[in-house]
C-alpha cells in the first residue's frame, strides 16, 4: 500500500485568485508514504511549505526526488519549516545539471544572497544533495528508477515501487514536435504503473505555439499512458492560465477517451490525497 498527496500541481509558476481555488495554486510537489515509513518527496515546488506546515512541528526525515531545477521545482525548499530545525534531515536526490559542476553547487547558487538570505549549509537541519543514482536503487523499502526524460535542460522521470504498488511521476515531458511517439526512456519508467502522473499542461493549439517549451498536450499524456499501460493517469503541472472550470472541462473530456482505453483519468488537485493497492 502507497499513500499518495498531492500538495503543488500548477506548472511553471505559482498562481492564486479565486478561479483556481479547487485545482490550487502552487507549484509540484507529490509526496509518497507508507504507515511507519520515511516520505519520498516528488519535487519541492511551492506546494512543500504546506506539507511542511502539516508536519506539526516533528523533526523531518525523509528523502526528495528532483526532476530537475526549474524554479515551479525548487522553489518551496527554502520554506520547508521542518529541515530549518535542528534534527531535520532530508535528502535530495536529482539530476547533474549541464551548466553546473554538480547538484549541490547548484542548489548553493539559487539558496544564497541575493536570491535568498539563507544559505543551505547555515540551516538547522541537514540537507544532503547528491545526484541521483542511474540504476535502480532503494529508498527505504521503496524501489527508485530515475530516467532522462525530454524536457528543456536535463530532466528525469521518476519510477517508485513499494509494496507491489507503483508510481511513475513525469511533471515536465516534451512531447515531439509533428509525432506521438514515445521514447524508450518513458516507456520504461511508466510500464504497467498503477498510477501515471504526468505534464498535462497544454491544448493542441497551445502546443503549435509553444512547441518547443518542454511540454505536452493532455492528448500526448493520454498516449503515453496508453502505449505504457498504466491503471490511472493524473493530469498534471497545469498551465498558469488554466482555471477551475477549465480544469474540470479537460479533465471531464480525457476521462471519457480514457474509460475507451481503460485508463481512469483525472485532474490532480491540491489536497488530493489517496491510497493505491
Ligand atoms: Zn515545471
Ligand atoms: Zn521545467
Amino acid at each position: 500500500m502507497l499513500n499518495v498527496a498531492f500538495y503543488g500541481v500548477r506548472g511553471s509558476t505559482p498562481v492564486c485568485g479565486p478561479e483556481v481555488i479547487r485545482y490550487g495554486g502552487n507549484t509540484s510537489c507529490v509526496v509518497l508514504n507508507g504507515a511507519e515509513r520515511e516520505p519520498i518527496i516528488l519535487d519541492l515546488g511551492t506546494g512543500l511549505r504546506r506539507f511542511g506546515a502539516l508536519q506539526g512541528g516533528r523533526p523531518f526525515a525523509g528523502t526528495a526526488l528532483v526532476s530537475h531545477l526549474h524554479w515551479d521545482h525548487v522553489q518551496g525548499l527554502p520554506f520547508f519549516a521542518p529541515v530549518l530545525k535542528p534534527g531535520g534531515r532530508l535528502q535530495v536526490f536529482g539530476p547533474p545539471p549541464a551548466e553546473h559542476h554538480d547538484l549541490r553547487t547548484a542548489f548553493d547558487t539559487f539558496m544564497q544572497p541575493p536570491f535568498f538570505p539563507v544559505r543551505i549549509g547555515d540551516l538547522a537541519g541537514h540537507i544532503e544533495v547528491d545526484h541521483c543514482p542511474t540504476d535502480r536503487f532503494r529508498v527505504g523499502d521503496a524501489q527508485v528508477l530515475a530516467r532522462e526524460i525530454p524536457h528543456v535542460g536535463r530532466t528525469y522521470g521518476f519510477r517508485v515501487s513499494r509494496g507491489g504498488v507503483t508510481v511513475a511521476y513525469l511533471p515536465d515531458h516534451q512531447q515531439p514536435a509533428g509525432s506521438m511517439d514515445v521514447p524508450d526512456s518513458v516507456l520504461e519508467l511508466a510500464e504497467g504503473a498503477d498510477l501515471l502522473i504526468h505534464d498535462a499542461q497544454y491544448l493542441p493549439e497551445e502546443f503549435a505555439r509553444k512547441a518547443d517549451w518542454g511540454h505536452c498536450t493532455i492528448d500526448y499524456a493520454l498516449q503515453v499512458a496508453r502505449l505504457a499501460g498504466v491503471r490511472r493517469l493524473a493530469l498534471f503541472h497545469h498551465d498558469p492560465l488554466r482555471t477551475d472550470d477549465d480544469l474540470d472541462l479537460q479533465a471531464a473530456c480525457a476521462r471519457q477517451v480514457g474509460e475507451r482505453m481503460g485508463i481512469e483519468v483525472f485532474a490532480a488537485s491540491e489536497g488530493l490525497q489517496f491510497a493505491l493497492d
